[in-house]
């Protein structure tokens, strides 16, 4: 991987494209630090009900920006348009406050990849939310996304260091990345029989009885045999929360179910929820879920190559691949198979197996 000088043109981005998410600035962001690319960036969120930056996407940029000392112009709270030039991508300790429940784990997978490419080890913590409903929590880090880069050769670990919950935050996320020469590429065809399950129900500042009921109702609901059960109890978060996952390690993938305790939503209903996730999930035999999907684009792009199998792409994929394919010399083929199921090929330019 190459962090080629800024001797380029600019790659412009508009961010209404697909479905016009903050995902489209994050994955800019990513590939203008390793390819050493000014983006420019205009409708930025176009597609989301409050469009611009929010607090969670300016300490992407922020933190970004810190990495690989870049110029930066419209990095304002509800800025639509911004600019940014990196330099060379640096290494060391960062620090990153969102200062809300905005979510730490997509600021840790924006700068993820610059640092993989850096002349050396770094550390970064990001403070705000751990486990926020439609982001990565930890634990989908930790067992199922960062299992598969090491894998392709990274060396990446992150640790919970304090949860926040939404809407109160508080929280922080500290990832480790060791530099890699080059990703290898992975293919992921087959998902195996399920190896392991187990229900890991979290709760802070909040009967354990929750947990309980939600443990008992996944069981009533899927009738599955050995499997594994925790009640995690956390002790220093400043806001309560409930979170419930179910954890699926098949012979090549582990895949996390997550669903979020809720005022005015029943315990069942959230075992409900996160049963309803695995079903689909298991139903469909692939290897690589919904979420997981759109999470590995960047990585198997950077690799050059791999395939996975998957369900039929979300929005949200379609989108990363479109911004994906403006950065990096690779194309993405989706074939289909049937019964919802697809191959994701990622292949050099003008290359077609
Ligand atoms: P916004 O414009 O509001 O910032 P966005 O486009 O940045 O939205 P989303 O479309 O909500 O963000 O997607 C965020 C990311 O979080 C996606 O990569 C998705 O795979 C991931 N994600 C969401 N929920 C989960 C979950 N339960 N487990 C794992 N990953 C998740």
């Amino acid at each position: 991987m190459n962090n080629q000088q800024n001797n380029m043109d600019p790659i412009d981005i508009d961010g209404s494209q697909g479905e016009g998410g903050g995902q489209i600035l994050r994955t800019a962001l990513s590939l203008s630090m390793i390819t050493g690319r000014t983006v420019r960036l205009t409708r930025i969120r176009a597609g989301r009900k409050k469009p611009g930056l929010l607090r969670q996407h300016l300490a992407a940029v922020r933190a970004a920006k810190d990495l690989c000392s870049a110029q930066v112009e419209g990095d304002r709270p509800g800025s639509e348009a911004l600019t940014f030039t990196p330099g060379p991508v640096g290494h060391g300790d960062y620090r990153v406050v969102i200062g809300t429940a905005g979510s730490t784990s997509l600021v840790l997978q924006t700068v993820l990849p610059a640092m993989l490419t850096a002349p050396g080890p770094s550390t970064i913590h990001v403070f705000g939310g751990t486990h926020n409903p439609m982001s990565p929590p930890i634990e989908f880090l930790q067992r199922s996304f960062l299992p598969l880069l090491k894998r392709m050769g990274a060396e990446v670990s992150v640790e919970l260091i304090r949860p926040g919950f939404y809407p109160a935050g508080g929280g922080e996320l500290r990832m480790t990345a060791q530099p890699c020469d080059k990703l290898q590429p992975l293919e992921l065809k087959h998902r195996g029989g399920v190896k392991r399950r187990q229900i890991r129900a979290v709760v802070a500042g909040l009967s354990e009885s929750i947990a309980r009921r939600e443990i008992k109702e996944v069981h009533r609901h899927l009738e599955i045999r050995d499997v594994e059960v925790e009640i995690v109890s956390m002790k220093d978060s400043i806001s309560p929360g409930n979170v419930l996952q179910l954890i699926l390690e098949s012979d090549g993938v582990t895949e996390v179910f997550t669903a979020f305790g809720q005022l005015g939503v029943s315990s069942e209903q959230v075992a409900r929820d996160v049963c309803k996730q695995a079903q689909k999930y298991l139903a469909a035999d692939v290897p690589v879920g919904r979420f997981l999907a759109d999470q590995l684009l960047l990585p198997f792009a950077m690799a050059g190559g791999g395939r996975f199998r998957t369900l039929r792409p979300s929005g949200h994929t379609l989108t990363n691949i479109q911004v994906i394919e403006r950065f990096l010399p690779v194309s993405f083929r989706v074939e289909k198979l049937g019964d919802g199921m697809v191959d994701l090929f990622v292949e050099p330019k003008g290359e077609k197996s």
